[in-house]
């Protein structure tokens, strides 16, 4: 019998995301100024965000990763059209449940 899911979590808090994260996501996407998916709105649709990107790859830098200027509302749908390319290339960006989405 594995644990593998264990592992996984204690992974993620020691990269340095979590609570505090969820906390700042939650508090940037209830802004009424990030409500909206910026990548939808910019094509005329309205649509509700629920995924916090990384405009600037932080690639672990955790001045870049809090810095808000650096944060923008998109939805998962354009989230995984969008950013794949970039991810493909190592920026990391958080999902809808507030982890970082890593492949
Ligand atoms: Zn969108």
């Amino acid at each position: 019998m594995t644990h593998s899911w264990r592992t996984d979590r204690r992974k993620t808090s020691e990269r340095g995301y979590g609570w505090k994260w969820q906390q700042a996501r939650a508090a940037f996407l209830s802004r009424p100024e990030n409500v909206l998916c910026r990548y939808c709105e910019r094509q005329g649709r309205i649509t509700p965000a629920n995924v916090v990107d990384h405009i600037q790859p932080h690639k672990g830098d955790q001045r870049l990763f809090w810095q808000r200027s650096n944060w923008q509302p998109l939805c998962k749908a354009c989230h995984d059209s969008a950013k794949q390319a970039e991810e493909k290339s190592g920026v990391c960006a958080i999902g809808v449940d507030g982890w970082p989405v890593n492949s």
